[in-house]
């Protein structure tokens, strides 16, 4: 309805960065559409991946301490047993709520929302071959390109979302595998290798570099792998696959180290293929209407989100940039900014990111190896969770908080935090590099007791030597 007259704003892609794209415009007064070929608003992180993931990783989580924590906290239950058809039905039904809400907001905001494929006929006309089997060109005097990303596939393995699957068939196994191999050992490998390992599954992680997350402080992941290694998690770093064969019973995995040496094999129930995503352009006629790509496939734009051709923004996972849900939020909100004349600002240097295993991980600015790489002299303030009381009370002390402050100024550079709810804990020092603070500002700020934030405070003060607790 409306579609054929001409919008301020058109949003391809209705995910984090679309659909925050398009209410935030129309917030702003200005008319706006929305197009996603889903059926579903919220994008990848909605519909298959940040909520449904973390629905399964807090019902894996609860069944687990159900199992092996309960006990040693005085409760007795007979018998724990896992309800895989009602633990996928919970995260289910978590999933069409939330994406329901969306549609629900374009609505109260008055996003008219076109439902199928766009493609560019120009610079400012999209043709959408709609979800019913009709088509229909939305015109706009802005459009914004907020397409995502998609699985990135590897030569010679073939993702059959039953025994080779992708991160969204992962969350949808219909039985426990015996034997999951994992490849690839980034945050959503290690996300989804904790809930089958949680409900039963030996998991083994295949890895091409030498490390696991390789964006994470080294000192942290080494803490992180050692504690996912003690909930059974077996790494196989430095190694390669080179082909996988599911034609038997059992997928069988050949692997070769990854300087070319030694081969052995690996076995599998279920194998993960989860080796990065790559941004989603297919179909969308970029090359028709002249829109510059990099060699990775992604849209290049300036500070103020616009690609080389007039009109003609871009946003999100599609875009260089940390491939987040929040990062394509904070473009989505910019970018509009910018097109109704105003200014905005994304610092990717400042955007938080949060591993959310059991304990999380979660850091936001720079790590100790980026510190040392800039050569400014720095000061480490660390704090081990097992000398925090409320994390010895609830006996859930495994981790730590690290903080890096330039020596001189003592100005925060970054802060990684391995515990419990560490992705609830970062946001004070979210906050605090975002005004700039020093670590002393953190370490004089007031922290109720017991609080697991408290380690924040404590690991700001030894910044200068000088906790408290230990
Ligand atoms: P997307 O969410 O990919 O949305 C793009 C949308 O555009 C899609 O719905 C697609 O259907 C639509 N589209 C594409 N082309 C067209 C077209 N031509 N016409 C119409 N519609 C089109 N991030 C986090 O921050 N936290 C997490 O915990 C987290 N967990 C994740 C777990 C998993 C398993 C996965 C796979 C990802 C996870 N992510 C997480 C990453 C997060 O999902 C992405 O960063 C985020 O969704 C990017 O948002 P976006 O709007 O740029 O793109």
């Amino acid at each position: 309805a409306g579609s054929a007259d001409e919008n301020d704003v058109v949003v391809i892609g209705g995910g984090p960065g679309g659909y925050v794209a398009a209410i935030k415009a129309a917030q702003l007064g200005l008319k706006t559409t929305c197009i996603e070929k889903r059926g579903t608003l919220g994008g990848t992180c909605l519909n298959v991946g940040c909520i449904p993931s973390k629905a399964l990783l807090h019902s894996s989580h609860m069944y687990h301490e159900a199992k092996h924590s309960f006990a040693s906290h005085g409760v007795k239950v007979s018998s724990v047993e896992v309800d895989l058809p009602a633990m996928l039905a919970q995260k289910d039904k978590a999933v069409s709520n939330l994406t329901r809400g969306i549609e629900g907001l374009f609505k109260k905001n008055k996003v008219n929302y076109v439902k199928g494929y766009g493609k560019f006929v120009s610079p400012s006309e999209v043709s959408v071959d709609t979800i019913e089997g009709g088509n229909t060109v939305v015109k706009g005097k802005n459009i914004i390109v907020a397409t995502g990303s998609d699985v990135k596939s590897l030569p010679g393995i073939t993702i059959d979302e039953k025994r080779i699957v992708s991160s969204t068939g992962a969350l949808s196994l219909s039985e426990v595998p015996k034997k999951l191999v994992v490849i690839g050992a980034g945050y959503i490998g290690l996300e989804m290798g904790s809930v089958w390992g949680r409900l039963g599954s030996e998991v083994t992680v295949v890895e091409f570099a030498s490390e696991i997350v390789p964006t994470m402080d080294g000192e942290v992941r080494k803490l992180f792998q050692r504690t996912l290694e003690k909930q059974k998690m077996k790494f196989m770093l430095k190694t390669k696959v080179v082909s996988v064969d599911s034609s038997g019973d059992t997928v069988k995995l050949n692997l070769e180290s990854a300087d070319g040496g030694n081969q052995t094999t690996l076995e599998a129930d279920v194998v993960l293929v989860s080796a990065g995503r790559v941004p989603f352009t297919a179909g969308l006629g970029l090359d028709k209407i002249g829109v510059e790509t990099d060699k990775a496939g992604r849209i290049l734009v300036d500070k103020r989100f616009a690609t080389n051709v007039p009109g003609v923004f871009a946003i999100g996972d599609v875009i260089p940039g940390p491939m987040l849900a929040h990062k394509a939020e904070e473009d989505g909100i910019a970018c509009v900014e910018f097109i109704a004349g105003k200014e905005g600002h994304v610092d990717y240097d400042m955007v938080p990111g949060v591993v959310y295993t059991h304990p999380e991980v979660a850091s936001v600015g720079k790590t100790e190896e980026q510190v040392k790489a800039l050569g400014v002299s720095y000061r480490v303030g660390k704090f081990p969770f097992m000398a925090n009381s409320r994390a010895k009370a609830i006996d859930d002390a495994e981790g730590i908080v690290k903080i890096l402050a330039e020596k001189e100024t003592d100005k925060i550079l970054g802060v990684h935090i391995m515990s419990p709810n560490a992705g609830e804990l970062i946001h004070e020092a979210a906050l605090a590099l975002q005004y700039g603070a020093a670590s002393e500002d953190i370490a004089r700020t007031c922290h109720a007791h017991p609080t697991m934030s408290e380690a924040v405070k404590e690991a700001a003060m030894a910044t200068h030597g000088k906790p408290i607790h230990i």
